[in-house]
């Protein structure tokens, strides 16, 4: 995948460059009056930093932070998201993906977000990794939307309970637009603290704890070690899974000493805390919800559709229902 991904860098650097000497020349093949000096004042710097950005991040568009389920809460100030259509050799690539195998759909969708996405801290370069666990399904699919502009690869999710006058549509389309997501409950919310980007949770015997929703970086490390032990086929302790992510922010240097080390400390919490932040794990909840619930416009009643890839998750990349292209 990263060599694709350099393959790709390679491509726009090329047409860059080349509509960089188009502009070159049509400057020189002026009628003989192109002034020099000025000329060589605006020549580009291939050093130039600003260059050096327009160039890294050519064909990616910005992804509003505010649209994602997170709506950006758990971020740093200084992020910025990008995301560019996916190419037919990652598009490719993803139809390979193996649908009954958990592990490599994560994969398939991760090399999505390798590729089609950058994420910036000020000036220097994040990873898909820094991104939260909680919005992925979402920047995936606005890749998928801006891969597919014109609508020629919907899915509809088919709904699970009509409205009373069952007049309302038999499917809803898959798209950003449908996504509901999780509001954060209030018992949580209250200790949002805008200056961490996070949790500051107060405990009358605990002091203060910090949680936030995980990054995808810090659920593949856990996710790796939890599959480790069990190709090991050793025990490990599973609450670890539901409470860890949700105390580490960094993803950097969380390898699997950190697991061990947490798993250390969280032995010796006492039942209390365990479950104060255990609970509390559970109520950070900001990603997309599994079923979301419309309104029939006829009859103003509810109607409910789970969230569902027909034709499979391959389906969010590769166009299923081809009869639309046929002539
Ligand atoms: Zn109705």
């Amino acid at each position: 995948m990263n060599n694709e991904y350099t393959q790709y860098q390679e491509d726009v650097n090329t047409a860059f460059d080349a509509a960089m000497e188009n502009n070159e020349q049509s400057k020189t093949s002026g009628l003989g009056h192109v002034d020099v000096t000025r000329n060589r004042n605006h020549q580009l710097d291939e050093n130039d930093p600003e260059f050096i950005k327009m160039k890294q991040f050519a064909g990616f568009i910005d992804l509003p932070l505010e649209n994602l389920p997170s709506a950006g809460r758990f971020y740093r100030d200084d992020i910025k998201i990008r995301i560019r259509p996916a190419l037919v050799k990652e598009i490719r690539n993803f139809s390979m993906i193996d649908e009954n195998n958990i592990q490599d759909i994560d994969e398939k969708l991760n090399d999505i977000l390798i590729s089609c996405s950058k994420v910036t801290f000020g000036d220097s370069l994040g990873s898909y990794k820094d991104l939260l666990e909680e919005d992925r399904l979402y920047v995936i699919l606005s890749i998928r939307e801006l891969s597919f502009k014109d609508g020629e690869n919907k899915i509809m999710m088919p709904v699970s309970k009509k409205c009373e006058c069952g007049g309302c549509a038999d499917a809803y389309e898959l798209k950003t637009s449908n996504i509901q997501c999780y509001t954060p409950d209030e018992s949580i919310e209250k200790y949002y603290d805008p200056t961490i980007k996070g949790y500051r949770i107060l405990t009358k015997n605990y002091g203060e704890i910090i949680m936030a929703p995980p990054t995808i970086g810090v659920m593949r490390a856990i996710t790796d070690w939890a599959r480790k032990k069990e190709e090991e086929n050793k025990q490990w302790d599973k609450s670890l899974f539901q409470i860890v992510p949700y105390l580490v922010r960094e993803w950097r240097g969380f390898d699997e000493r950190s697991i061990m080390g947490f798993a250390t400390n969280i032995a010796g919490w006492d039942a209390t805390k365990f479950s104060i932040v255990f609970k509390m794990a559970e109520k950070i909840k900001v990603g997309v919800k599994p079923e979301f619930t419309y309104v029939c416009n006829k009859c103003g009643g509810e109607v409910t559709v789970p969230l569902s890839f027909q034709g499979g998750v391959r389906s969010l990349f590769v166009i299923s229902d081809i009869s639309s292209e046929l002539l």
